[in-house]
C-alpha cells in the first residue's frame, strides 16, 4: 500500500511564489500529491482559485496561511492549516501585516537607492502581482538587473540583516497569530523550525511559549531541513507533546532544489498533524 502524498506548505503568486494557484495545484497533481496546503504569506487570496481547481482534478486542498511573527526581535513563520479564510479576525490581522509590508517595501527601496540602486520599488512591484509585496519580489528585481546571479545570492548580498536592503520586521505577536489561526478553526504549526538562527535554549523557549499559547505542531519535515534537522525536530515534538507536519515550502520552478510532494516520511515516533483529518482513502 502506498501512503498518501501530503505536502502542507506551498506558495503561489498570491504571495511570493511564481505559479498561479491553478498552475500550482496542477503541478502538485502531476507530482502525485494527494493533499496540498496552499500557505501564502500573510494572505489567503489564492485559496478560492486553488480550491476550485483542486476540486476539478480530485486533489484535496487544505486552506492555509503562513503568518509572519516577531518574537524577541526574531522573525518566525507560523503556518495555519485548515483555517477558515472567511474569519473576520484572521482577515483583519492579515490585512494589518500587509499594510506593514507596503511601508517596509518603501523603506527597502529607499535604502537600496542610497546604495545606488534606483527604481527598486517599481521593479519589485512588477513582480508582486498578488496580495503582498515581500523580499522575494525585490530579489527577483535585483537578479533581473544583474546585481546577483540567483535568489540565494541576492538574499545574502542585499536582503538579510546587515545588508543594504534589509529592514527589520514588525510583525504579529505570537499570541495574536495563534488567536487568529485558532479563532478561525485552524491548527497552528511552527514553519521550518530548524531555519531560525537561534541557540537551542532560545528555540526551546519559543516552542514552549508557542505550546502554551495553544500551538499544535512543528514542521518536522521541511524542504529546507536536513536529515539531522528532521530527527531533532521529531524529538522536540515528543518533548513538547506537539504534532508533526510536513511541507516542501515550494515557491516555484526557478528553485529546482525544492519540488512539491518530494518529502521524506515523518519519523515513526511522530503523530502526524493530519491524524484526525478527513482524508481520501489511502492509495492501494
Ligand atoms: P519576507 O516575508 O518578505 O521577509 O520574505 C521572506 C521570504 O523570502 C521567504 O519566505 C522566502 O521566500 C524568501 N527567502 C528568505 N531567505 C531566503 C534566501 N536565503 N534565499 C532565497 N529566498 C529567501
Ligand atoms: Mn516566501
Ligand atoms: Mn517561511
Ligand atoms: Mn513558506
Amino acid at each position: 500500500m502506498n501512503h498518501l502524498s501530503i505536502d502542507l506548505h506551498s506558495h503561489s503568486i498570491a504571495s511570493d511564489g511564481s505559479l498561479s494557484p491553478t498552475e500550482l495545484v496542477r503541478r502538485a497533481h502531476a507530482q502525485g500529491v494527494d493533499v496540498l496546503a496552499l500557505t501564502d504569506h500573510d494572505g489567503t487570496g489564492g485559496l478560492g482559485e486553488a480550491g476550485q481547481v483542486a476540486k476539478e482534478i480530485g486533489l484535496k486542498l487544505v486552506p492555509g496561511v503562513e503568518i509572519s511573527v516577531s518574537w524577541n526581535g526574531v522573525t518566525f513563520h507560523i503556518v495555519g492549516l485548515n483555517i477558515d479564510p472567511a474569519h473576520a479576525g484572521l482577515q483583519a490581522g492579515l490585512s494589518a501585516l500587509r499594510d506593514f509590508r507596503v511601508e517596509r517595501a518603501e523603506e527597502i527601496s529607499r535604502r537600496l537607492a542610497r546604495h545606488g540602486i534606483e527604481g527598486a520599488l517599481e521593479g519589485a512591484k512588477a513582480h508582486a502581482t498578488g496580495q503582498i509585496i515581500g523580499r522575494g519580489h525585490f530579489g527577483r528585481f535585483l537578479v533581473e538587473q544583474g546585481h546577483a546571479k540567483d535568489m540565494r545570492k541576492v538574499f545574502k548580498k542585499f536582503l538579510v540583516h546587515n545588508r543594504p536592503g534589509y529592514v527589520p520586521g514588525e510583525w504579529a505577536t505570537l499570541v495574536d497569530a495563534l488567536s487568529w489561526i485558532k479563532g478561525s478553526g485552524g491548527q497552528a504549526v511552527i514553519a521550518h523550525p530548524a531555519r531560525y538562527r537561534l541557540s537551542a535554549t532560545r528555540l526551546r523557549q519559543f516552542i514552549q511559549e508557542f505550546k502554551d499559547a495553544g500551538g499544535d505542531g512543528l514542521e518536522v519535515v521541511s524542504g529546507s531541513h536536513s536529515a539531522g534537522d528532521v530527527q531533532g525536530m521529531a524529538q522536540h515534538t515528543k518533548r513538547f507533546e506537539l504534532l508533526a507536519s510536513s511541507g516542501s515550502d515550494y515557491h516555484g520552478p526557478e528553485q529546482p532544489w525544492v519540488e512539491l510532494g518530494r518529502l521524506p516520511e515523518l519519523p515513526a515516533s511522530c503523530t502526524p498533524i493530519w491524524f484526525d483529518w478527513d482524508l481520501p482513502e489511502q492509495r492501494i
